[in-house]
């Protein structure tokens, strides 16, 4: 899935040996698709609806009384930083201190990078859940880590996908540096149970291993308890703690992210965030230092609408006759497109926007090893009631159309 490298003058690739693999990301390509085609984008996963009113008019009032239109202080401004403190306190029981353990990062996604490029030295080994979401292996390669992927297996009789922590004990060398770790999963949708994260932890304990955690979908579990790898034992001091709020507060334009953890953690991963973008975001922080402390009624009244819709999608795509992977969190579902005839997901998706008016991803594209993605396809549920159902609507069509698809 990657553009063609033009030749500069001498010959030699403009794009460096680091990101030579990572072209234009497929959600490009599938998004173009989805507008050329007039497709419903199950895509890419952005809510359809913007997230509370009450949290957008604090950000108009931030940028109207001059609050954060000029460069915020390089941590983050005090108020989301106690926010953020409060937050990881009020729903886990794990204490921070605003002023030196929280830095706030342009999303979650400069958090993941900025903490691989601070902890990571060339040809250190760092460890991520394979499928793994696309900026994770290019971040690994700018900071000239090596990734070494531990797959996560599709189980029938569970429908779901499980981490082998066998697996993960065996992918552990004396060059690992640290464990990426992504609960609940994207694009899976596996949420990592309290056993299997101790598991994960005393691994980390006894190998001397830093962790990093991606948990933008703290607040979307629909099956279970999301548990920070952080608040186990042995693990406040070695784990960098990363969050968001694009998908807690469906905002996911405003890359407004997290990260807590020691001051000497917080401290590191900073030095690296300043000279990456120093600081952004200004009037949308104080917006979200709001956000951030509503009532639990906006947590549980977000997670149970996203859980109707998964269940909304899911049933449909079974009766569709894709196989499901139920989720237990995230926007996702990952489907087995193999009984509706076909094996290969990339041609399939590619396929689908003609065929039946719907946008999809191939999960093989979250893979290094590609076959073992090939038949899987994800599919977003993000999305209004209305639109889903128009979807399955589109979808139901495949059982008709998949013997004369030839894929
Ligand atoms: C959406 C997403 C991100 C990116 O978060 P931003 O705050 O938008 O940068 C990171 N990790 C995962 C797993 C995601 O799905």
């Amino acid at each position: 899935m990657t553009a063609g490298h033009a030749a500069a003058p001498g010959g030699r690739p403009l794009l460096n040996r680091r990101l030579a693999e990572f072209g234009t990301t497929i959600f490009a390509e599938m998004s173009a698709l989805a507008v050329r085609t007039g497709a419903i984008n199950l895509g890419q996963g952005f809510p359809d609806t913007d997230g509370p009113e009450s949290v957008r008019e604090a950000a108009v009032r931030a940028v109207r009384d001059g609050r954060g239109n000029q460069y915020p202080p390089g941590p983050g401004i005090p108020e989301l930083r106690r926010a953020v403190a409060e937050h990881q306190l009020r729903f886990y029981g794990l204490r921070y201190d605003p002023e030196t353990e929280v830095l706030v990062t342009a999303g979650a996604t400069e958090a993941i990078a900025a903490s691989l490029l601070a902890l990571v030295e060339p040809g250190d080994e760092v460890i991520a859940l394979e499928p793994y979401y696309d900026s994770y292996a290019a971040s690994i390669a700018m900071a000239s880590g090596t990734r070494v992927p531990v797959t996560l297996r599709p189980d029938a009789a569970s429908g779901t996908y499980r981490l082998d922590l066998d697996e993960l004990r065996d992918a552990v060398t004396d060059r690992t540096r640290l464990i990426l770790l992504n609960t609940p999963h994207n694009p899976t949708g596996t949420v990592l149970t309290r056993d299997e994260l101790a598991a994960v932890a005393e691994l980390c304990v006894e190998r001397d291993l830093l962790a990093v955690t991606d948990e933008v979908y703290e607040h979307l579990v629909f099956d279970g308890t999301h548990h920070p790898l952080a608040a186990f034992p042995g693990m406040r001091e070695r784990t960098v703690t990363i969050s968001s709020s694009g998908k807690s507060f469906s905002l996911t334009g405003w890359k407004v992210g997290w990260v807590t953890g020691t001051r000497a953690l917080v401290t590191a991963v900073r030095s690296a965030k300043q000279y990456l973008t120093y600081v952004s975001a200004g009037p949308f922080q104080y917006a979200v230092a709001e956000a951030l402390a509503l009532p639990d009624a906006y947590y549980l009244g977000l997670r149970d609408g996203l859980r109707a819709r998964r269940d909304l999608l899911a049933a449909g795509l079974r009766e569709a006759g894709f196989g499901v992977f139920a989720p237990a969190g995230t926007y996702f579902i990952t489907t087995d497109i193999r009984p509706l005839g076909a094996t290969d997901g990339i041609d399939f998706c590619l396929s689908l926007p003609e065929r039946v008016g719907v946008v999809a991803v191939p999960t093989q594209v979250f893979y290094d090893h590609e076959p073992a993605g090939a038949p899987y396809v994800r599919f977003a549920f993000c999305k209004a009631e209305d639109v889903l159902t128009e979807a399955v609507r589109r979808l139901h069509e495949l059982s008709g159309l998949s013997g004369l698809s030839g894929n």
